[in-house]
């Protein structure tokens, strides 16, 4: 475990313990229910339930939907630009709505990036590629937040080189 802020002491820490990928993008309302309909049963008390201020959720309604749809799909070179656009505006508005680092970079922009990624490396579509500079320049932005060693160096050039690999099918009888 990290902190990635910093604890005084006697303060009460709070874990997520939701497996949705989506659940810092949504509601108060809906994150609380869901705890308490479910097991574990408890109220949530974390300091952003408590909080006064809620995110406007709705803003990521049909985002939402739509990842999850595409994720259900066959990647084709299609679907992958899609895929990849809609993790982008869902990273864009999350930013201007202060979504939690954890959930911007662990649940979209690594997301994004194994998305175009691997589509480059199907496809080999330039525009994939530049997708997959932009996100690892993003993602290694966030070794600030999460401390350098917690994340891959994105400005390293073995690690980009990796990440832009044509996909070769293996040879089994090698
Ligand atoms: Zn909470």
């Amino acid at each position: 475990m990290r902190a990635i802020a910093n604890i005084k002491s006697g303060q009460e820490i709070t874990l997520n313990w939701c497996s949705d990928p989506f659940y810092g993008f949504k509601s108060k309302v809906h994150r609380r229910n869901s705890l308490l309909n479910a097991p574990p049963f408890v109220l949530c008390s974390c300091d952003l339930c408590e909080g006064d201020v809620d995110i406007d959720a709705t803003a990521f309604e049909a985002l939402i939907q739509e990842a999850e749809e595409l994720a259900s799909r066959w990647k084709s070179l299609e679907n992958c630009r899609k895929e990849v656009q809609c993790y982008k505006k869902m990273y864009t508005v999350g930013r201007t709505q202060k979504i939690q680092n954890y959930f911007l970079y662990y649940k979209i922009l690594k997301q994004a990036f194994k998305i175009a990624s691997y589509g480059y490396s199907m496809y080999q579509a330039n525009d994939l590629k530049m997708e997959v500079q932009s996100l690892m320049e993003a993602m290694e932005k966030f070794g600030k937040v999460f401390g350098k060693d917690a994340i891959l160096d994105y400005s390293d050039d073995s690690i980009k080189s990796t990440a832009l690999m044509p996909f070769r099918p293996k040879n089994r009888y090698a």
